[in-house]
């Protein structure tokens, strides 16, 4: 679990908000830095060696994390789009709200649950506060939570592989693969971040990421580097 008064937390944070607006990383830590009026991400942290951390009164993570900050970034329609839905729900009394889009993320007073598109990307689990009663807390509350967002991710997962080509989630007799996004077909894909090499039935499983590291379909290449 991450706490938000943790500089792992608002890199987490920047990471989302880099694949929703598809911006290179540093980009998006320039613009959390710049939510909590740094110029840049290099201040941010200086100012954090020196004992500074984020105001939750003024701020809100979540609203940064899923784009609605003032990151002066253009937002691009996700892969698959246009099938944003947001619900309500409560779980022992507790109310949350379910939004699906480029990614699921659930929330509610206190705690945030995010699940990626990549089935190789483990849920991660916030929590925005340190009150006893925050039902994050709570072992038997998670586990519920966590069955609904993966529930959610399963069904954007299926909605994603539906738009795309069959020749993207099918490989043909010599196991190639089409890369849904920029047309290649090859049986070998390579991962710009982290060198792994995969096979086209291992890209179709892990919709189009990185089985390794999860690097997001635009950073995967037929050809070697
Ligand atoms: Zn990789």
């Amino acid at each position: 679990m991450t706490n938000y008064n943790n500089l792992n937390s608002l890199k987490t944070i920047a990471k989302r908000l880099a694949r929703r607006q598809r911006i290179a990383h540093h980009k998006a830590l320039d613009a959390i830095a710049n939510e909590f009026e740094f110029p840049h991400w290099k201040a941010l942290t200086a100012a954090w060696r020196k004992g500074w951390r984020p105001d939750l009164a003024k701020s809100d993570a979540l609203a940064i994390a899923t784009n609605s900050g003032n990151a002066n970034t253009q937002s691009c329609p996700p892969i698959g789009l246009g099938f944003a839905t947001k619900e309500q729900g409560s779980i022992d009394a507790h109310n949350y709200t379910i939004e699906i889009d480029f990614e699921v993320v659930m929330y509610g007073q206190g705690w945030a649950i995010c699940v990626e598109q990549a089935p190789s990307e483990k849920p991660v689990i916030e929590r925005y506060n340190d009150s006893r009663h925050n039902p994050i807390l709570d072992p038997a509350f998670v586990s519920k939570a966590l069955a609904i967002a993966n529930t959610a991710a399963e069904k954007l997962r299926a909605r994603i592989a539906s738009d795309w080509p069959r020749r993207s989630t099918m490989p043909d007799r010599q196991g190639r693969v089409l890369h849904p996004l920029t047309g290649g077909l090859s049986k070998r894909w390579h991962c710009l971040h982290c060198d792994a090499v995969s096979t086209g039935a291992q890209m179709a499983a892990n919709m189009w990421h990185c089985p390794k590291c999860s690097a997001t379909p635009i950073d995967i290449f037929a050809e070697p580097f």
